[in-house]
């Protein structure tokens, strides 16, 4: 066995996740530390750096070639950051220079939902389809789109922004300058929020006695322990949530006539409250024959589909 390998990274707001992959997509060691992204930019590339120094003092010689996901918008070719969330200063910040004077091997970066959506493409629920979109559902919406095994990127890098499909014209105000996306109706965050505006009301009852009548005990996973035991009013917000989510998922399906559709992130738990009326909705929304195609799918590299991803752009140079 040769000593081939690659480095992803998973650049997250709060850890930078690194790992080893061999040509073929198997995970050869991991490594991660904090982020520190309120430190100064050199600071950041360090950690970055460190984890990368790390994983190559597990496996020596260098990596055939380094991949990363990051999040915001990317531009793929350049290696450049337009912008990015949790980095406010990286204003096309040309991430690439900045590595090449401490690695020389090829470096590529994306979107980290692009990544994502790469890494279920290799290894994951993409992979025996040609056309998928899959859909992060946690705090937000992250979003990738694979069409003939290829990401859809768009002029900016910004395509998929699937949390931004607008499912309420006059809806909810969002940080993307619109209003009714469906990440303000499809998340933890607003299902807490949603059962908030409702909380003194006679609906809410067994809501209001299991938080002890104090809203800030109100959270999604109690919201998600009543909605499982049965409670109507719990059950009817992740009935609604999935109904929003079932109007994004038509909309995705009259555009790209996809074969599948993966969902990850942390509200996968919620699947059996969510994902059947969605289907429902989106069923009642689309024509038949796309309608029948599709097939809603966990995703199945879970935490790892980021460096996952990250690698295999890194290989393909896709
Ligand atoms: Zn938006």
């Amino acid at each position: 066995m040769g000593n081939d390998y690659y480095i992803g990274i998973d650049l997250g707001g709060s850890f930078i996740k690194g790992a080893a992959i061999s040509p073929e997509g198997i995970i050869l060691s991991n490594n991660k530390r904090p982020t520190e992204s309120k430190a100064p930019t050199p600071q950041i590339i360090d950690n970055i750096y460190n984890v990368i120094k790390e994983l190559i003092g597990m496996h020596g010689g260098n990596p055939l070639a380094l991949g990363m996901g990051i999040p915001g918008a990317i531009q793929f070719e350049k290696g450049v950051v337009t912008r990015s969330p949790h980095f406010p200063n990286w204003n096309h910040f040309d991430i690439r220079s900045a590595f090449a004077q401490k690695i020389s091997v090829p470096f590529f970066i994306d979107n980290d939902a692009n990544c994502a959506a790469l890494g279920e493409l290799w290894q994951g629920s993409g992979k025996i389809t040609s056309n998928f979109c899959l859909l992060t559902l946690g705090t937000g919406i992250g979003g990738g789109i694979v069409l003939d095994k290829k990401l859809l990127r768009g002029a900016d890098g910004m395509a998929a922004e699937i949390g931004h499909l607008i499912v309420e014209p006059e809806g909810k105000p969002c940080g993307c300058g619109g209003r009714g996306c469906l990440e303000k109706y499809v998340s933890a965050h607003s299902a807490v929020e949603q059962a908030l505006e409702q909380f003194d009301s006679a609906v809410a009852g067994n809501l209001c006695r299991a938080a002890n009548s104090m809203k800030d005990k109100v959270t999604s996973k109690l919201l998600f322990d009543l909605a499982t035991e049965g409670d109507p009013f719990c059950a009817s917000l992740f009935q609604t949530m999935g109904k929003y989510l079932g109007i994004g998922f038509a909309d995705l399906v009259h555009i790209f006539n996809i074969e599948r559709i993966i969902i990850g992130g942390g509200m996968m738990a919620a699947w059996d409250l969510l994902i059947p009326p969605a289907i429902r909705e989106m069923k009642s929304r689309t024509y038949q024959i796309p309608a029948e195609r599709v097939k809603v799918v966990p995703a199945e590299c879970g935490e790892d589909a980021g460096v996952l991803g990250a690698v295999y752009l890194a290989k393909t140079g896709l």
